[in-house]
């Protein structure tokens, strides 16, 4: 799809963020291009619009940013999975393993309102698939049908598709 090639292009890599070593896929660069960002948001609607995909639940921060904009185009729910403590009502979580240390997700009880719901998780990264796999968990303990995961950007190996705790992770482009 020649719209792949303008959204690679508008990904800005930024050297040793947030530390030494890092290369930083930043989107916030393909943002400032509303054709490239509709683009991006165009290519998930035309893939899931035919799934009766539910709800979509999005990551924070980056996965609120082409969440609801998938979800509204494709008429389902929008979920924020949040890091601790942002969520003000009843929350289960998920505990997950960065490189140094760990992290959680959580989502409201209730959330999920009826058990099968078919939900897709969006992000605009993968990289090892840590925060993915926490995600999958959370919804699977309330019951949720996980589709699919979809990010903009994955690394080589997550290319074009890839499974996840048995969840397929579609992926744009490839990290540069
Ligand atoms: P993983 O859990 O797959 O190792 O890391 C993916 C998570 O880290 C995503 O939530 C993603 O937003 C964030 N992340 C890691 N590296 C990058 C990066 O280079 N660029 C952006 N935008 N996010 C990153």
């Amino acid at each position: 799809d020649p719209r792949l090639q303008g959204i690679s292009d508008a990904i800005r890599v930024v050297p040793h963020f947030p530390k030494h070593g890092i290369m930083f896929n930043d989107i916030t660069t393909l943002l400032l291009r509303p054709r490239v960002f509709k683009d991006a948001v165009d290519l998930f609607v035309e893939r899931y619009r035919g799934m009766r995909i539910d709800a979509v639940a999005g990551i924070e921060a980056r996965g609120f940013i082409f969440g609801p904009a998938v979800a509204l185009a494709i008429g389902a729910k929008f979920i924020p999975l949040r890091k601790p403590r942002k969520l003000p009502g009843e929350v289960i979580s998920e505990k997950y393993v960065l490189e140094y240390g760990t992290d959680c997700l959580e989502m409201h009880v209730g959330a999920i309102e009826r058990p099968g719901e078919r939900v897709l998780i969006t992000d605009d990264l993968v990289a090892t698939g840590g925060t993915l796999c926490a995600a999958i968990r959370l919804l699977e303990r309330a019951e949720a049908d996980v589709v699919e995961c979809a990010c903009l950007i994955g690394l080589p190996k997550f290319k074009d598709f890839y499974k996840l705790n048995g969840k397929p992770v579609y992926v744009l482009v490839e990290s540069r």
